[in-house]
């Protein structure tokens, strides 16, 4: 079976493009038999950039929640809260020692905060933690403990996939065995990058998101938000540059979205564009927001999901790997 290994960080609410980017078609995937699925809350991620135990907590069962209501199915997949399972932080450690400093100072998100520095004429390393240095570490140790050979991500992400091959590689090389499967990164050329209200990508950081499980009056009040430009009710209206468009486009058919398209050059008022777009969002999610509602309603069931999810988890497949790469290095076998 091919292993797929998804995490979403429990750093706020989730939002659409979590949605499309990531819940939609991991739920998909799972129902597949030639699968095994591995869903979990990056909640050991989230410490990099929230430092906030309350938010921290919060997010991490709305998170859960919404995996849930969107349909995973915890029989079928393993589903599991990321610091549930402390054999990937040991197992960060192990890789921390084989991987060179030289790769991880070429990481995307590394680069992108000594590059803000430099630009603001501050010292390089100014306000950057040792987390968001080490994180393509951490992120290594989930793929590799569990040996997932595709790791659905976004094009900015395949660098992280490429560094865990690295470490991996190097591993299994240090120590003379095959004690890691190297992961490919499966990149969705099909699933979009969805822009949130001020046009750059929809993202937790940026804090322009449509939560996905918003009251329906907050929905259409956050769409009629997004950003547009000022071409009045009949002028054309170009499709492709539309954020408005984008997100239609996610949630439509194809006739749908050729219509749309049409509308668009037929100079469609973005009002009008913008009721379309609420009222095809909500089709699709007011389901789900209902389902969501009723497992939020009881936050101790989904935590005892999560506590059964890793318990199960760490048996089969975290504990005797770990035993296995402990010996390989020379620690003492706890078992
Ligand atoms: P943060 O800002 O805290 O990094 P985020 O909202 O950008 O959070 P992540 O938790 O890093 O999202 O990503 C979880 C999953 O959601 C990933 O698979 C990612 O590709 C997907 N995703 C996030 N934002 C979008 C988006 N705007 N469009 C499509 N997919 C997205």
């Amino acid at each position: 079976k091919t292993r797929i290994l998804t995490g979403i960080t429990t750093s706020g609410t989730p939002h659409l493009g979590n949605y499309v980017g990531a819940i939609r078609p991991a739920v998909a995937a799972s129902r597949a038999d030639d699968a095994e699925s591995f869903y979990f809350l990056a909640d050991l991620h989230s410490l990099i950039k929230a430092q906030d135990p309350a938010r921290t907590q919060r997010s991490t069962l709305e998170i859960a929640a919404a995996w849930l209501a969107c349909g995973l199915d915890p029989e079928r997949v393993w589903f599991y809260r990321q610091s549930d399972v402390p054999e990937i932080t040991e197992l960060t450690w192990l890789l921390t020692c084989v991987a060179a400093k030289g790769i991880l100072n070429r990481a995307h998100a590394y680069k992108a905060a000594v590059d803000r520095n430099r630009a603001e004429g501050e010292d390089d390393d100014a306000g950057v933690n040792a987390g968001l240095f080490m994180y393509p570490v951490l992120m290594a140790a989930d793929i590799l403990l569990f040996n997932a050979d595709r790791v659905p991500v976004g094009r900015d992400q395949v660098q992280h996939i490429e560094m865990a091959r690295d470490f991996g590689q190097r591993f299994n090389h240090i120590y003379g065995g095959e004690y890691f499967r190297l992961p490919e990164a499966a990149i969705e050329e099909s699933v979009a990058t969805l822009p949130g209200l001020d046009g750059r990508k929809m993202s937790k950081s940026y804090d322009n998101t449509i939560p996905l499980f918003a009251p329906r009056a907050t929905l259409r009040k956050l769409v009629a938000s997004i950003v547009t430009d000022s071409r009045a009710p009949g002028e054309p209206k170009d499709a492709d540059a539309s954020n408005v468009f984008q997100l239609y486009q996610a949630f439509a058919s194809d006739e749908e979205t050729a219509a749309m398209r049409r509308a668009f050059a037929q100079g469609i008022a973005w009002g009008e564009a913008k009721q379309q777009l609420f009222e095809r969002i909500d089709a699709e999610v007011a389901p789900l927001r209902e389902r969501y509602e009723t497992l939020m309603a009881r936050p101790q069931d989904i935590e005892r999901l999560l506590r059964d999810g890793a318990r199960r988890l760490r048996a089969q497949h975290a504990t005797p790997l770990l035993r296995e790469l402990r010996e390989a290095v020379g620690l003492r076998d706890l078992s």
